[in-house]
């Protein structure tokens, strides 16, 4: 599943392309789509501003309405200058936006949704600009209360939740949890507020490092470059944990667990010494 950050430079891209050109064409196989344009006519309306918010990704038009798209695990947005090749074949295309320079592509796009204004908030279980961590307007003390409300739920399930705190993926559940050395299968209730706060920084700081501007004014796609949380420069080495089972602990050498975790299965990484559970108990992995 894309991560808050890969949708996030999804948006920075799709903006850089859309942003301020009037659009000449838009296409959909989705019905509904489809029958909101010939009500409401795109082309010619221009694109104000194009946001991620959590696993959401919001194209606001200037007629004030908005275009919703969630990933899921498939969905892609593609940019092409006009007579391109796609890299995608034409059956997988759900959307098309075009303006005189560029062609924006929805590729396998699961669940798209036109919006009114006034429905924006509400009619989707969009996160609050307050819990998502590429927010400027993020609220650490409110993340915190949500947080602390799953007080029986593991801490590396809670991580997941897009209502709790939105723009975390799977990768980084595990490496949050290493560098805060944090065990992922803890209950909440056994983290005290300073873990709880360093919990929520660490996932600020990591997400963020990876949406940190490197392509100038370039137009990039969809399919983003490799994510880093560590800091060495070797690609090979820019994870702690993720991906890693079996391989030595950056920190102390031990080896890296793997284990499914939660009601959606999904897999964790952690290092059995540098992240002790609080009662010293061991999970096997
Ligand atoms: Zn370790």
């Amino acid at each position: 599943m894309p991560e808050g950050d890969t949708i996030f430079r999804t948006a920075r891209a799709l903006g850089r392309a859309l942003i301020g050109r009037p659009i000449t064409t838009f296409r959909s196989t989705y019905a509904l789509l489809t029958r909101f344009n010939d009500d409401t006519p795109l082309a010619g309306q221009t694109v104000d501003r194009v946001e991620s918010r959590g696993k959401w990704l919001l194209i606001h038009f200037s007629g004030g309405d908005t275009l919703a798209t969630h990933m899921l695990m498939s969905g892609s947005w593609h940019i092409y200058r006009h007579g391109e090749r796609w890299q995608q074949p034409r059956t997988n295309m759900r959307i098309v936006l075009e303006n005189a320079e560029f062609v924006t592509v929805g590729f396998r796009v699961p669940v798209a949704k036109m919006l009114r204004p006034h429905e924006l908030e509400r009619a989707l279980r969009i996160p609050p600009t307050i819990i998502d961590v590429l927010s400027d307007d993020f609220d650490a003390n409110e993340v915190s209360g949500r947080l602390l409300k799953c007080r029986n739920e593991e801490i590396g399930d809670v991580l997941l939740h897009q209502e709790t705190i939105a723009g975390v993926g799977n990768v980084f559940k595990s490496e949050i949890c290493f560098v805060t050395a944090t065990n992922p299968f803890c209950k909440v209730a056994s983290l005290d507020l300073q873990r709880v706060t360093a919990l929520i920084e660490a996932a600020r700081r990591l997400v963020k490092a990876n949406v940190l501007e490197d392509s100038g004014d370039a137009i990039v796609t969809y399919g983003g470059r490799k994510r880093r949380t560590t800091h060495e420069s070797d690609p090979s080495a820019s994870l702690w944990v993720y991906g890693r089972a079996g391989e030595p602990c950056r920190r102390c050498g031990e080896r890296i667990r793997r284990r499914i975790q939660g009601p959606d299965a999904r897999v964790t990484f952690w290092c059995q010494r540098c992240q002790p559970m609080p009662d010293g108990s061991n999970v096997d992995g």
